[in-house]
């Protein structure tokens, strides 16, 4: 269950709140957003109990909520959550969010460059990974620290937001620094200490799917970051492994429409990854957004088959272009723009 606090509470009034919830035997997890404080209560009352709390003058609600995730669930939430990035662009509103860059940042040239076809094709947000998650040590693993800079450059040069995936925790300051989302990897969707780390920050998280996570783990990922106080994250289906061989994943689109029933939080679309193939890559961005997706997250290259990383499932942009205008139709079809 959720008590939500408040607005006009003191601290003192907070703390009375949880003074009274302790008394009653039950787990109290006070959560600070900075839209509202709550407290996740882990127990049950009695209904003699519950009415007294209600009854506490610092106490807006009592939400009970019948799902492992809380904070993440739509009954605690009913309507879909937006997500604000800089002054202009936002996140689950009527607006698809396109997302694209390469796999990898490369050089200062190849990213500048993408970051102007990037614009030029009417996306919203670059992104490049830095620090690369890659399934052999001896793979290019990313340029790092300086890779940070020349995609935080790119974003400043052509006033585009920028994503980057964030590895390991010890990184998360310097990421930080230099980006305005976070991503997650699909491998590490369930590093937990990575997540509760990310959840003290107040940037967004675009937290992708594990290629083996059930819809139920997503959204208690989700949950970490959440219970942290980062009420900002978007959650990603990337594609899952299935028996199929002739693409590197199965995109769920199953996913995005349970999602979209089950949280407030937004849900964007991998077909890059989801597909492993450039020329499925336009077909199930289409899909996506039919499917009720918030965003899409592409990978595109100046030179697609010279991407060093994931270089066959990186689209022209040329392609991207014609993507932007497709999902743009899709998007006026299904009520979105
Ligand atoms: C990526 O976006 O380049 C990436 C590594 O994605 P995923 O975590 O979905 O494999
Ligand atoms: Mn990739």
């Amino acid at each position: 269950m959720i008590i939500t606090l408040k607005q006009t509470n003191t601290f003192k009034d907070n703390a009375d709140v949880r003074r009274l919830l302790v008394s009653l035997h039950v787990d109290v997890i006070p959560v600070e957003w900075k839209s509202q404080s709550l407290y996740v209560v882990n127990g049950k009352f009695s209904e003699l109990s519950r009415r007294e709390v209600a009854k506490h003058s610092g106490v807006e609600a009592i939400l009970p909520i019948d799902r492992p995730y809380k904070l993440a669930s739509k009954t605690f939430r009913p309507n879909n959550g937006k997500i604000k990035i800089g002054n202009t662009l936002l996140i689950g509103g009527r607006e698809i969010i396109i997302m694209a860059g390469p796999c990898s940042v490369e050089t200062k040239h190849q990213i500048e460059d993408m970051g102007k076809e990037v614009k030029n094709a009417g996306c919203h947000v670059l992104r490049g990974g830095a620090f690369k998650p890659r399934t052999g040590p001896y793979d290019f693993q990313g340029l790092g620290k300086i890779g940070l800079r020349f995609l935080h450059d790119a974003g400043k040069k052509y006033n585009l937001p920028v994503i980057t995936e964030i590895l390991d925790v010890r990184d998360i300051e310097l990421v930080e620094k230099y980006t305005d989302i976070f991503q997650i990897g699909a491998r590490n969707m369930q590093n937990y200490p990575l997540l509760r780390e990310l959840g003290k920050s107040r940037k967004p998280v675009l937290l992708k799917r594990g290629m083996w996570a059930t819809y139920k783990e997503l959204l208690l990922a989700a949950e970490y970051i959440l219970v942290g106080g980062n009420e900002h994250v978007i959650l990603c289906e990337r594609g899952i492994r299935t028996h199929v061989q002739e693409t590197r994943f199965t995109l769920d689109l199953n996913a995005v429409a349970y999602l979209k029933h089950e949280t407030h939080l937004p849900v964007f679309v991998d077909p890059s990854h989801g597909t492993g193939r450039a020329n499925m890559v336009r077909a199930l961005s289409r899909a996506g957004v039919a499917a009720g997706a918030d965003g899409l997250l592409i990978e595109a290259h100046t030179d697609p088959r010279k991407s060093i990383s994931d270089a066959d499932q990186a689209i022209s942009p040329q392609e991207l272009t014609k993507l932007v205008k497709e999902v743009k139709r899709v998007a006026r079809a299904v009520d979105r723009e």
